[in-house]
């Protein structure tokens, strides 16, 4: 693949939060096709507070239990220049910053990961 043609895979030319089916799909410049779950998007937020949450949960399952869950319901998403977006959750939760590099590197589809992947790639 030459630099060019990676570069056009990693723009969007459609970004759409499906609420009712709590999805988040991109379409790709090179045609790819990738939908996201939000539970899964807010499951692998990338900002350091949740990244520190996820190795303390592992050191100790027992803490999932403490507090509620994460909301997977997303309250905003904005573009973070030209290379990434951030989500909103509607608990006010908006530090994770996605870059489309690293959801082009996650797409779940079976051509690209074969399912969801357990952290968000390439990030
Ligand atoms: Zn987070
Ligand atoms: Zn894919």
């Amino acid at each position: 693949m030459s630099l060019a043609q990676t570069q056009a895979a990693y723009q969007p030319t459609a970004l759409t939060v499906e609420r009712s089916a709590s999805t988040f799909t991109i379409d790709w410049a090179d045609g790819h096709h990738s939908a996201f779950r939000l539970a899964w998007m807010r499951y692998v937020c990338p900002c350091a507070s949740c990244r520190e949450d996820r190795r303390q949960t592992e050191d100790d399952p027992l803490r999932l239990a403490l507090g509620p869950p994460p909301s997977a319901e997303a309250g905003r998403a904005e573009l973070v220049g030209n290379y990434a977006i951030r989500f909103t959750w509607a608990d006010g939760h908006g530090n994770g910053i996605y870059s489309f590099s690293s959801l082009r590197a996650s797409c779940p589809c079976a051509v690209c990961n074969r399912g969801e992947p357990d952290t968000l790639l390439g990030s």
